[in-house]
């Protein structure tokens, strides 16, 4: 238990890590399309998020590279 008490896992299917970061869905889907759209927010844990951050940037980029 942490003192703030709100742990809240990950949630991309089958992690089960303690999120560090609260997203908006949309967001996150933009990276993981799996993801239902239930609810409005996304936790994610550390590894998703640096994942979510990652994929995030590669299509920033890849739209710039479009134009
Ligand atoms: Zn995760």
């Amino acid at each position: 238990m942490t003192p703030s008490g709100e742990d809240v896992p990950c949630t991309i299917p089958g992690c089960g890590e303690l999120a560090v970061r609260s997203l908006a869905r949309s967001e996150v889907r933009k990276a993981f399309p799996e993801l239902s759209e239930e609810g409005r927010r996304a936790p994610l844990c550390k590894l998703h998020y640096k994942q979510w951050k990652k994929a995030t940037r590669e299509s920033r980029e890849l739209e710039r590279l479009a134009w």
